[in-house]
C-alpha cells in the first residue's frame, strides 16, 4: 500500500515536469532567473494539480519562499509569462539589452561576449549557414554560439 502511494507520487511529479516543459519551454526560476537547479512549483500547493496554469519553474530557494506564502501568486503569473515572452532576454532603452540569468551577458556591447555576438549576427545576416561554418568563426567561442542558439536568437542549418 505504502509503496503504491509512493509510486503514484513519482508518476505525479513526472507528469508535472512534462507539463511544465511543454507549457514553459524557457526554463529558469520565475523569480530570480537562475537556470539550475530547478523544481516545478505548484501554485495552489496541491501536488496533485498538474494543470499547466498551476505550475511554475522555481529554484529550491524561491520555491521554499513561495511555499511559505511570502510571494503573491499574482506576481508569479506575471513573471512566468514574462520569461516565456522574452526567453530570458530583457529589453531596456533602445537596443541595449540585459539578461537576468546571472551569467555572462551575450548582448552587452562593451563586453567580449557582446562583440562575439555581433560577429555571429553579422555572419548570419544573410540567412542561416551550416552549423560547422558558424562554429569556425574566428574569435567566437562555442559557448556564445550555444547560448544564442538556445535562446532562439540565431538559427543555423544542421550539417548533414
Ligand atoms: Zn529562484
Amino acid at each position: 500500500m505504502k509503496k503504491g502511494k509512493k509510486l503514484d507520487g513519482v508518476r505525479k511529479s513526472a507528469e508535472a515536469k512534462r507539463n511544465a516543459v511543454r507549457a514553459y519551454p524557457y526554463r529558469c526560476c520565475v523569480l530570480c532567473g537562475h537556470t539550475s537547479p530547478l523544481q516545478v512549483a505548484h501554485l495552489d500547493h496541491n501536488p496533485g494539480n498538474n494543470a499547466a496554469d498551476n505550475l511554475a519553474w522555481m529554484c529550491p530557494s524561491c520555491h521554499w519562499n513561495y511555499d511559505s506564502d511570502l510571494l503573491p501568486v499574482k506576481a508569479i503569473r506575471i513573471l512566468r509569462r514574462r520569461w516565456q515572452q522574452t526567453n530570458g532576454v530583457h529589453f531596456r532603452k533602445g537596443p541595449k539589452m540585459i539578461v537576468a540569468t546571472g551569467k555572462a551577458n551575450p548582448f552587452c556591447k562593451s563586453s567580449g561576449a557582446g562583440q562575439r555576438t555581433e560577429t555571429v549576427l553579422a555572419f548570419l545576416a544573410n540567412g542561416p549557414r551550416p552549423n560547422s561554418e558558424v562554429r569556425r568563426l574566428p574569435g567566437v567561442r562555442s559557448t556564445t554560439i550555444n547560448t544564442l542558439h538556445r535562446r532562439g536568437v540565431i538559427k543555423y542549418r544542421q550539417a548533414r
